[in-house]
């Protein structure tokens, strides 16, 4: 889990790029990038490291470029290295992509394009994009945009190609009045200013400049330019949209004081179980009232009733959540539980246990492999049904 900013409007793209990044900076990160458009050119400047190596190599440049994209990588094709960090370009050098996610047939899109004459110079799944849509623009005919821009009509045959759990922003040098974005199960939100527009990871990113905001569906792509905000389907159609105001405090995923995000999260934990947990309480309840539980979690009953088994797909801390979960559900519900890296169960999948129920851990609740595994096991069952 990484993060994605962009920009496009009336100000300095890369000191707006550079505060969203730091305020997405409790998703962790290891390297980060930038990528500008300024007078027919696009600047790239990356750094391995803390955001603070980045800041090092832009200050001293003056930038006044008004649109830019830029991300902190969390690595998972690629060791954290200079040349592995995003934003990737096309052959040219003009067009610059950075993704949130995995791209999971990459190596065959990267032999196809080879094939074709595409160079690559870095390690990662993510270089693919760039060169794909290099590749469609450079085959675009006038006939093929039907009303939609050749840099978003590139891009959607581009996304249309890749198989995988990503989010991507794309600027070109050539198309100097847009920035393109796509969701496809990886989190994208469009933050709408007076001239301006925002793309991000996650709101934080937004709010000092804006509260209205427009979260992005899987399968969908957008083109935001000075003149607006167009959303699309992967199949092309235009996409009717309206943005939602938030009315929540942006301070809340400040670190407040604390040295680390992590420190700040071990204080948090009790009032977030408290929080969490008063959703779920039936205030009504009093002890004694055998119709009742004091804890709701709106499952039907039928469902409950009938389980005989239950499995958890969890990475990382969250697996170690699951496994104190799974004492629990067996020590007070008498049911066998198996908790499974989601990442190893997406690829070989335990065998199908009739009446079992399956649960998701995941902490950001943005985990690929978990989201991945979720939607496997039920497309699996489903298919057994
Ligand atoms: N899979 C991509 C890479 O390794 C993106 C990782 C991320 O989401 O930061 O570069």
């Amino acid at each position: 889990m990484c993060g994605i900013v962009g920009y496009i409007g009336t100000r300095p793209a890369a000191d707006i790029l550079m505060d969203g990044l730091r305020k997405l900076e409790y998703r962790g990160y290891d390297s980060a990038g930038l990528a500008t458009v300024l007078e027919g050119e696009l600047h790239c400047v990356r750094a391995k490291g803390k955001l603070q190596n980045l800041q090092d190599k832009l200050d001293g440049q003056e930038n006044p470029a008004r649109l830019g994209i830029g991300h902190t990588r969390w690595a998972t094709h690629g060791k954290p290295e200079e040349h592995n960090a995003h934003p990737h370009r096309d052959g040219s050098g003009r067009l610059a992509v950075v993704q949130n996610g995995i791209i999971e047939n990459y190596r065959e899109l990267r032999e196809t394009l080879k094939a074709q004459g595409h160079q690559f110079t870095s390690d990662t799944d993510t270089e693919v994009v760039p060169h794909l849509i290099a590749q469609y623009l450079s085959q675009l005919t006038e006939g093929d945009l039907q009303g939609r821009s050749r840099l978003l009509e590139a891009t959607r045959r581009a996304a249309q190609d890749l198989l995988g759990a990503f989010a991507l922003a794309i600027v070109s040098a050539d198309f100097p009045d847009e920035l393109v974005v796509v969701r496809q199960q990886a989190p994208l939100v469009i933050g709408f200013g007076q001239g301006e527009f925002f793309c991000a990871s996650d709101t934080p990113a937004i709010v000092p400049y804006t509260r209205a905001v427009l979260p992005m569906e899987n399968g969908e792509l957008a083109s935001l330019s000075p003149l607006g905000v167009e959303v699309y389907n992967f199949a092309g159609d235009r996409q009717r949209k309206h943005p939602i105001t938030l009315n929540w405090n942006p301070i809340m995923v400040e670190k407040q004081g604390f040295k680390h995000f992590m420190l700040k999260e071990i204080y948090e934990q009790p009032g977030v179980v408290r929080t969490a947990l008063e959703t779920y309480i039936d205030n009504a309840w009093a002890p004694g009232q055998a119709d009742r539980t004091p804890v709701q979690l709106g499952l039907p009953d039928d469902l409950l009733n009938g389980l005989d088994h239950v499995q958890v797909v969890a990475c990382g801390t969250s697996w170690h959540a699951a496994l104190v979960g799974k004492y629990l559900i067996e020590a007070l519900a008498n049911l066998p539980v198996l908790v499974q890296y989601a990442s190893e169960f997406r690829y070989s999948p335990t065998p199908l246990i009739p009446h079992t129920l399956t649960i998701g851990v995941t902490q950001s609740g943005e985990t690929a492999d978990t989201l991945a595994a979720l939607e496997m096991e039920q497309t699996r069952r489903a298919a057994h049904a």
